[in-house]
């Protein structure tokens, strides 16, 4: 029997940025942490975020980083573009958050975005994309930094919204990333609302114990108390807390690798590892640990999230996170002092 043979052909831009767009922008919360984590690339010191319906109806992000100039935003929504990494090498040696190029492009893939941005000495430039198509571009009034609204979330791809949680649910999610996105960095002022009504605002001037005041409240930064290790390939610290505080889930402990949160569930482990016996089960602590290291030991191009990360060394890591945690316990039998220099 012969069938006929199909023919092979090139996917459009637009179809391939949608394919992109699924792996890369799951959900409002992708959208929200694509967004900021450019934001933070960009340098920002403050940046707002706020949405409406769990940010199916709108998300903005804005920022006062370094802005885009004209001439470069159709390259910032064009898939694979990137001003972050340039050759291979630089792909095994990622400082930034961002390096894939593919956020922006997929997210105009399926949404509406507005990006009102000025670089320095530049008029501000305001660009609407639709379906990954640029529809108008005008001049703007605007500060240095960058202000970007997307609106009608996955509009145009139902079966994207029809596996989509509760709002309260997607909501959660997004409040969730913010904060963690904002314990891995306390010296950038982070404020997060839902129309228009607060329910984060970091100080922004760097400590810890005061971000984790925000994000958790002052009765659980209150009982937590310092701690941190270093070897020759990594530095380790952050706020624990003592083993009477505990919570029902794992939610509370945050791993945040050069800024960057992160799922590891051996690091998990050290942690739990760390309190040992003094912890009963199904009690977790809450942790907040950062981890300074050379990114030619990370290894970010593992998933388009980049949320999961192939670590070298990570058995040294582990270790050397396990003894941070129990030494600590041993030393401070009493009183958290974290606070003394709130
Ligand atoms: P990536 O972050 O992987 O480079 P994105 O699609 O997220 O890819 O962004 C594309 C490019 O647009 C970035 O490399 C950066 O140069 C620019 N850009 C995006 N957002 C901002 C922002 N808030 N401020 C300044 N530049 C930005
Ligand atoms: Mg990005």
């Amino acid at each position: 029997m012969t069938s006929k043979m199909p023919k092979i052909h090139e996917l459009s831009e637009a179809l391939t940025n949608q394919i992109a767009a699924g792996e890369v922008i799951e959900r409002p919360a992708s959208v929200v942490k694509e967004l900021v984590e450019n934001s933070i690339d960009a340098g920002a010191s403050r940046i707002r975020i706020d949405f409406m319906d769990a940010g199916l109806k709108q998300i903005v992000v804005q920022d006062n980083g370094t802005g885009i100039a004209r001439d470069q935003i159709d390259l910032a929504f064009t898939r694979h573009a990137t001003s972050k990494i340039n050759n291979e090498r630089d792909l095994f040696n990622v400082s930034t958050l961002g390096f894939r190029g593919e956020a922006l492009a997929s997210i105009s893939a399926v949404a509406h975005v507005e990006m009102i941005t000025a670089a320095a000495d530049e008029i501000g430039t305001k660009a609407v994309f639709v379906g990954g198509n640029k529809k108008t571009e005008e001049d703007a009034a605007a500060r240095k930094g960058t202000k970007i609204t997307v609106k009608d979330l996955f509009l145009n791809t139902p079966a994207r919204l029809k596996y989509l949680r509760s709002p309260r649910t997607e909501m959660m999610k997004i409040v969730d990333i913010v904060n963690r996105i904002s314990l891995g960095y306390p010296q950038i002022s982070f404020t997060l609302s839902n129309a228009g009504k607060v329910l984060l605002r970091t100080p922004g001037n760097g400590n810890l114990a005061q971000t984790v005041a925000n994000v958790y409240g002052r009765h659980i930064a209150e009982k937590m108390i310092p701690f941190k290790n270093a070897d020759s390939d990594f530095q380790v610290s952050g706020l624990m807390s003592r083993p009477e505080l505990t919570r029902s889930t794992r939610n509370f402990i945050s791993i945040l690798l050069n800024g960057r949160y992160i799922r590891n569930f051996r690091l998990n482990t050290a942690i739990m590892e760390g309190y040992g016996s003094k912890l009963t089960a199904r009690h977790y602590p809450v942790v907040v640990v950062a981890i300074k290291v050379d990114p030619l030991l990370v290894d970010v191009n593992v998933h388009p999230t980049k949320q999961e990360v192939r670590l070298s060394k990570e058995k040294e890591l582990s270790r050397l996170i396990t003894a941070a945690i129990s030494d600590n316990l041993i030393s401070h039998p009493e009183q958290s002092d974290a606070f003394a220099n709130l």
